[in-house]
C-alpha cells in the first residue's frame, strides 16, 4: 500500500518551509542542500521503486511539520549522503559548514550499528542515541524523521525485517520521541509499528472505528455545538478541534483489560483559548452544565508532565448520555503538546537568537528524562548496565509522582518510596525513616502508583538500612545505598582496626605514640603493602592482618599469645535460658519486667513453677540468695523476645501509626498498643518483639529522637 503522499517535490517542502523561514539565505542554504542531495543519489533507488530522493524529501518535509530550523532542514535533505554516496566529510563540512555536517554525523553514526547478539545490537544502538542526544538533541529529532519515513513505507521492505524494524520503532524511538514531547511522530510511529507487529489487532480496531465513525462523528458534532453556544455566551474566545484517539492508543487500553466500549475517550473535544486563566474559566463552565466523572479531571497546567505537556482534562457527561474526555489548553500550551522540544523553534521570540543553544539548554533544563540520562552517566556501571538502566528507567514504563507541593517526579515503574526520596535528594534518601503515600503510612516497600502524592518522613539522626538495597527498583538508587554502605563498612573497619591494635598495644604495655613513629608506620606499610596508618587499620579491621602480626612487624620479642575463648556449649539447645547444672527444666520469663535476649537475668525458683526468668534489676525479685541461682541467656538461639515499652508523647494528637512506623521501620513486630492516659501527654503502652536488648535499646534511642516523644522507657510492672 503505497503512501500516495510519498511522492513529492521540492516545491511542497519549500511552501511549507517559507511559512515559517523568513530569511532567504537560509532558504537558499536549504535548496542547496536539496541539489546536493539529489546530485548525489541520483540513480539510486528506494526498495518502494522511487527514487533515492523522494526519501531526504520526505524527512524534510516531516521536519518542516514541526517547524525544523534551516540546520536541521538541510540535513534532513542530506542524511544520507555520507553513508551511501562518495561524498567526504571534508567535501560537506566545505560546502555546508560544520554545524550541519555534524548533524549528519550524528545521524550517520546512529545507522552505523554493529551488532553480534540482540542485546549487543540493543545497548549499541542505545548508547550512540543517548550520547547524540547529550551532544545535540538534533540530531536524535532528524533520527525520529528518517525513521517515521522509513516506517511509512516500510510495506516495500521484506516481511522478515518488517517486524524487526517495527519493534525497534516501537522500543527505541517512540518512546524517545514521547519523551521529547513530539507527540505527532511518536503517535504515528505507534500505530505505524502496531501494524506490522499486530496486524490482526490493528485492523480490528481500525475496522471498529470506522464501523462507529457516523455516529461518534454525528455526536461530536452536536457536542462541539453545545460547547461553542456555552463559551460564546461567556465571550471566552475559542477553537474546538475534534481529535481522533490513536489506534495503538486504544490497542494500549484495549491490552489492560478494558472493553471497545468502554474506552471513554473514543468520543474527544479539544479546547484552546488563548490564556490560562480562560483554560480554568472554560472548565469551570463546562462542569456547570456538563456532570464531571469522579476523578477524572486532572490539571497539567498546575503540574506539567515531565515532557513539559500542559493542560487540563476532564471527562463529563455530554449530550445523550455519551462521555466526553475534554483537554482544554491554550495555543501555546498546544504547540507545545504536539511537537514538544521540537515547538522551541516555532516560538516567535526565538527568531534570531541562537536557537540551536537554546534547543540544547532547554532540553537540558526541562526534560527531567534528559537529567535521569545525566545523572545515569555520572555513576560508575559498565556500558551494559548503563544503557539497560537507561532502557527500564528511563525510556520505558515510568510513572509520574508527586511531591506534597506538586513537583512531578519520574519514576521506573514498581518504584518505591525509597526510589522516591532518593530522587529528590539523597541526602532525604538517607534519612527516610517512613512514606505516606494519598494520606497513609506505607511500608517502604510499597510500589509506587502513578500520580500518588508521596510524603517521605524523615530523621536527620537515620541511616540507610541494608534491606533496602532489596527494596528498591532504580539502579542509581540500589547504588547510592550501596556506595552508603561501602563508604561506611571502611570507617567501620577503619575504626574496629584502630581499636583492636590501641588494645594490642596496652596488652604488650607500649604507647601509641611511641609505636606508631613515622619510621614504624613507614616500616608496617612496607611490609604489609599499604599507603597509610589509616590503610594499617583498615587491614586490621577487616581481619587481612591481626593486630598482633602487625605490632610484630616493630616489635616482635614480646609476642602474647591471645587468650583462649572458652565455648560455653549446652546439651539443653531449644531452651532460652542455659541454667546452670541443670538441664532439662521449666523455664519462663517473667511477664513483669519481660527479660529479652542481652539482659542480665537472675532465675527465680518457684513453687511449683520451675523456674522464673526476671531482669536482675526487676524490683519484684525478693533478693533470697537460697531462692535464686545463675542463668544465662543461650546464644545460639535466634528468636524473638515478647517484651513492652512505655512512649510518653507531648501533644494530644494520636501518634499511634508514627509508632507503628517507627517500630515496624526496625523490623521488630508490634504485638499490640494502646493508649493508658489521655491527657495532653499521652503515654503509650505497646508489646514488641525484639531479638535482643541491642535491637531494643537501639528502638528507644530512635523513639527518643522522634520531635513528638517525651521519652521512652522500658516496661517495668
Ligand atoms: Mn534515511
Amino acid at each position: 500500500m503505497p503512501n500516495k503522499k510519498d511522492n513529492i517535490n521540492y516545491e511542497e517542502v519549500n511552501e511549507k518551509l517559507k511559512t515559517y523561514i523568513e530569511d532567504e539565505d537560509q532558504l537558499n542554504f536549504i535548496k542547496k542542500a536539496y541539489l546536493f542531495a539529489k546530485e548525489k543519489h541520483e540513480g539510486q533507488y528506494r526498495k518502494s521503486g522511487e527514487e533515492y530522493i523522494t526519501h531526504p524529501l520526505n524527512v524534510a518535509l516531516i521536519l518542516t511539520s514541526i517547524y525544523a530550523d534551516y540546520e536541521t532542514v538541510a540535513a534532513g535533505f542530506l542524511h544520507d549522503v555520507l553513508e551511501d554516496c562518495d561524498c567526504t566529510v571534508d567535501e560537506m563540512t566545505e560546502k555546508f559548514g560544520e554545524n550541519v555536517t555534524k548533524l549528519v554525523q550524528g545521524v550517520t553514526k546512529l545507522s552505523k550499528i554493529h551488532f553480534s547478539t540482540e542485546n549487543e545490537y540493543l545497548i549499541d544502538y542505545y548508547k550512540k542515541i543517548i550520547v547524540g542526544m547529550s551532544e545535540d538533541v538534533r540530531v536524535i529529532i532528524i533520527k525520529l524523521a528518517d525513521r517515521l519515513h522509513n516506517m511509512r513505507t516500510l510495506w516495500a521492505t521484506p516481511e522478515d525485517r518488517q517486524k524487526v524494524k517495527a519493534r525497534e520503532a516501537l522500543e527505541i524511538l517512540a518512546p524517545i520521541a514521547h519523551h521529547l514531547g513530539i507527540h505527532k511522530i511518536k503517535s504515528e510511529l505507534e500505530d505505524l509499528s502496531l501494524r506490522y507487529l499486530k496486524p490482526d489487532v490493528f485492523y480490528d480496531i481500525a475496522e471498529k472505528l470506522n464501523k462507529t465513525k457516523l455516529e461518534r462523528d454525528r455526536t461530536v458534532y452536536d457536542m462541539q455545538k453545545e460547547v461553542i453556544d456555552l463559551l460564546t455566551e461567556h465571550n471566552i474566545t475559542h477553537e474546538i478541534k475534534g481529535r481522533a484517539k490513536s489506534i495503538y492508543s486504544i490497542y494500549n487500553k484495549l491490552d489492560k483489560g478494558k472493553k471497545f466500549s468502554d474506552i471513554y475517550d473514543l468520543l474527544a473535544l479539544r479546547i484552546l483559548v488563548n490564556t490560562e486563566q480562560e483554560c480554568y474559566l472554560a472548565l469551570g463552565i463546562i462542569h456547570s452544565k456538563f456532570r464531571p466523572l469522579p476523578r477524572r479531571f486532572k490539571d497539567y497546567i498546575a503540574m506539567p508532565k515531565p515532557n513539559m505537556y500542559q493542560s487540563l482534562h476532564t471527562t463529563v457527561f455530554g449530550i445523550d448520555g455519551y462521555l466526553f474526555e475534554i483537554q482544554i489548553r491554550t495555543y501555546d500550551m498546544d504547540e507545545v503538546a504536539e511537537n514538544g522540544i521540537a515547538s522551541h523553534w516555532a516560538y516567535k521570540e526565538n527568531k534570531g537568537s541562537n536557537t540551536t543553544a537554546n534547543l540544547q539548554s532547554t532540553t537540558e533544563q526541562k526534560l527531567q528524562f534528559f537529567k535521569s540520562i545525566i545523572d545515569l552517566s555520572k555513576d560508575k556501571m559498565s556500558s551494559e548496565e548503563f544503557v539497560n538502566s537507561v532502557k527500564d528507567e528511563v525510556l520505558n514504563n515510568n510513572i509520574y509522582v508527586f511531591t506534597p507541593k506538586g513537583d512531578v517526579i519520574e519514576l521506573p515503574k514498581g518504584a518505591t518510596p525509597i526510589d522516591f526520596a532518593y530522587k529528590v535528594h539523597t541526602k532525604v534518601g538517607e534519612t527516610t525513616t517512613g512514606a505516606i503515600v494519598n494520606n497513609s503510612i506505607v511500608p517502604l516497600n510499597h510500589e509506587l502508583k502513578n500520580n500518588d502524592i508521596v510524603r517521605i518522613i524523615t530523621n536527620k539522626n537515620s541511616t540507610p538500612s541494608k534491606e533496602w538495597i532489596n527494596m528498591v527498583k532504580a539502579t542509581q538508587t540500589r547504588n547510592k545505598i550501596k556506595s552508603f554502605f561501602t563508604k561506611n563498612e571502611r570507617e567501620i573497619y577503619i575504626e574496629r582496626g584502630k581499636y583492636n591494635i590501641e588494645k594490642e598495644l596496652r596488652k604488650r604495655k607500649l604507647v601509641f605514640s611511641d609505636f606508631f613513629t613515622d619510621e614504624n608506620t613507614k616500616k608496617i606499610c612496607q611490609t604489609i603493602k599499604v599507603d597509610s596508618l589509616e590503610d594499617i587499620y583498615l587491614s586490621a579491621g577487616n581481619g587481612k592482618n591481626s593486630p598482633n602480626s602487625i605490632i610484630n612487624i616493630i616489635d616482635k620479642m614480646k609476642e602474647v599469645s591471645a587468650p583462649k575463648v572458652v565455648k560455653v556449649t549446652s546439651k539443653n539447645i531449644d531452651a532460652d535460658i542455659i541454667v546452670s547444672g541443670i538441664d532439662k527444666i521449666k523455664v519462663n520469663l517473667a511477664n513483669c519486667c519481660s527479660p529479652v535476649y542481652g539482659d542480665d537475668i537472675i532465675g527465680y525458683i518457684t513453687k511449683g513453677n520451675g523456674i522464673s526468668v526476671h531482669r536482675s534489676n526487676c524490683h519484684n525479685l525478693t533478693m533470697l540468695e537460697n531462692r535464686t541461682l545463675e542463668v544465662k541467656w543461650n546464644s545460639n538461639l535466634n528468636k524473638r523476645y515478647l517484651t513492652s515499652i512505655l512512649v510518653y508523647t507531648n501533644t494530644g494528637k494520636n501518634h499511634m501509626l508514627d509508632l507503628m512506623q517507627t517500630i515496624t521501620m526496625m523490623n521488630i513486630s508490634v504485638d499490640g498498643i494502646k493508649t493508658i492516659s489521655k491527657t495532653d501527654e499521652v503515654i503509650y503502652e505497646i508489646n514488641i518483639y525484639v531479638t535482643g536488648l541491642d535491637q531494643l535499646n537501639k528502638l528507644l534511642l530512635s523513639l527518643d529522637k522522634q520531635d513528638y516523644i517525651l521519652k521512652s522507657e522500658r516496661l517495668m510492672r
